[in-house]
């Protein structure tokens, strides 16, 4: 039987593997979630908020294993590991909570005569692809909203990590079977064939929903696909996040969010600070700060309990952050800290944090998701509008601005083009909050209510009372 090789991004060594099982295991799935449909949307909310209550309570008992796997298939440090499975977890408590609240409305029509009804039902069975960088939050955040409203799953994860999706299922199927409701509601596809599966996947007509998290080439042809069939989109796309320090801005505060933001697993995020813009008077001070406290991080395996820095996901993730500071240094970029592989470290897909100052405006480094430990410092000068510069991306995920004026804080965060601001905060992600892009960055939010609408369709009566 053909099978997927799990890799350690820490050794380059396969540890384990799971069944490749291919378009006939996705045309399985798309059988089984289709079979379970109308069982799924007619199961009582209560019911659904159960299961999945039952699944978090789970996931937060099997928190040490399921960090250990997503370390082992994904590299990031075991703390940040535990943290991304009490985040995942999150959004199935999120949405038990939310799954009794699919409320519609009875309205009175504005030129009388009758009542408008509108219903919220399911929009049936949804395909959900995940990416690996955060290999369990990125498949609950999809699952949990889409199990809230009725609908039937069929996932696809990243085959970089599928291990930790085993788990999760593992996870959902008991919580279903407590319930004395049929696991076909949950359906997993592991298989290296993304294209081939996801073809056989989007041209089934049983299909209502696409829900996606990937790279925005990936996204884009998956879109046209999707259009062939006019299916209902979730999108969350690539992020190229500017992260912007005013000279007023507290330095400890900004140095500690650019910390987090730049390097929570290892750069590897859509949400990861990509192009830091410093204004002058303090710019100098900023990269020198931050090139001490990146230069500290111990580099190493994730499971060693001391390390803060991973390895990169595989050789093309290592390669292309290779590729664009070779980029950055030759345009006149300078090194403060970093810069190449880690010296103490022979084997796995390791990268020193790294901080560059004076990035020339055209560089690669500016233009592209580096996806990696790589801070680029541009300075801007008091009075211009960095905002505008800020916003000449084709991405539009997310944005940081620093300021010890929340004021101005608040009317930049109103001007930049992003679908989520953090104002001096270097985290914002959390699942009650809405969560997505605009322009070239998506279509469409996760988690909050929002996350549970994008699941759901609304349905009007006429009635003539
Ligand atoms: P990343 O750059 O983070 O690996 P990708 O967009 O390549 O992002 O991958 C995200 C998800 O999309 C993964 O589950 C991957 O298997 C899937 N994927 C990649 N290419 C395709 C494709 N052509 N069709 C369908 N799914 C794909």
């Amino acid at each position: 039987m053909a099978v997927i090789e799990v890799v350690d991004p820490s050794t380059e060594e396969a540890f384990a593997s799971v069944p490749d099982v291919g378009v006939p295991g996705a045309v399985r799935a798309v059988d089984a979630a289709a079979g379970a449909s109308s069982v799924w949307a007619d199961t009582p909310p209560r019911t659904r908020s159960v299961v999945l209550r039952r699944a978090y309570e789970l996931m937060v008992e099997r928190t040490e294993s399921l960090a250990e796997t997503i370390v082992r298939e994904n590299g990031k440090p075991i703390a940040e590991a535990r943290g991304e499975v009490a985040y995942a977890a999150e959004f199935f408590r999120w949405f038990s909570e939310e799954a009794v609240r699919m409320h519609g409305s009875v309205v009175e029509a504005p030129a009388g005569g009758g009542k408008q009804m509108v219903l919220l039902q399911p929009v049936g069975v949804s395909y959900l692809i995940t990416p690996w960088n955060f290999p369990a939050a990125m498949l609950t955040r999809k699952i949990g909203p889409a199990l809230a409203a009725g609908c039937t799953v069929v996932a696809k994860p990243a085959a970089q990590t599928p291990l930790t999706a085993v788990a999760i299922e593992a996870i959902l199927h008991r919580a279903l079977a407590e319930a004395g409701v049929p696991e076909a509601v949950v359906n997993l596809v592991t298989s290296s064939d993304a294209k081939g599966v996801t073809a056989a996947v989007l041209g089934d007509p049983r299909v209502r929903k696409l829900s996606f998290t990937g790279s925005t080439e990936v996204g884009r042809l998956l879109l046209a696909q999707a259009a062939e069939r006019v299916l209902n989109c979730s999108m969350e796309l690539g992020g190229n996040a500017p992260f912007l320090v005013f000279a007023d801005a507290d330095m400890d505060a900004a140095v500690a969010g650019a910390m987090v933001a730049k390097l929570r697993h290892n750069g590897e995020t859509c949400t990861a600070a990509n192009r830091f813009f410093v204004e002058a008077p303090v710019a100098d001070e900023f990269a020198g700060r931050l090139a001490v406290a990146m230069a500290e991080l111990p580099v190493g395996p994730g499971l060693d309990p001391a390390t803060r820095l991973g390895p990169l996901i595989d050789a093309a993730g290592l390669a292309k952050v290779e590729r664009l500071v070779r980029a950055g240094v030759d345009g006149g970029a300078r090194v403060l800290t970093g810069g190449g592989r880690p010296a103490h470290l022979e084997r796995g897909w390791f990268h020193e944090a790294t901080v560059l100052t004076d990035v020339p405006p055209d560089s690669p480094l500016l233009a592209e998701e580096v996806f990696g430990p790589v801070a680029s410092i541009t300075p801007f000068e008091p009075g211009e509008d960095v905002v505008a510069r800020a916003n000449e991306v084709e991405h539009g995920l997310i944005a940081y601005v620093f300021t010890g004026d929340v004021g101005r804080g608040l009317a930049v965060a109103e001007r930049l083009e992003a679908g989520m601001v953090g104002v001096n905060k270097g985290v914002v992600s959390d699942p009650a909050a809405p969560f997505g892009g605009v322009k070239q960055s998506g279509l469409g939010r996760e988690g909050g209510h929002e996350g549970l609408l994008a699941y759901t369709e609304a349905k009007y009566i006429a009635v003539d009372w």
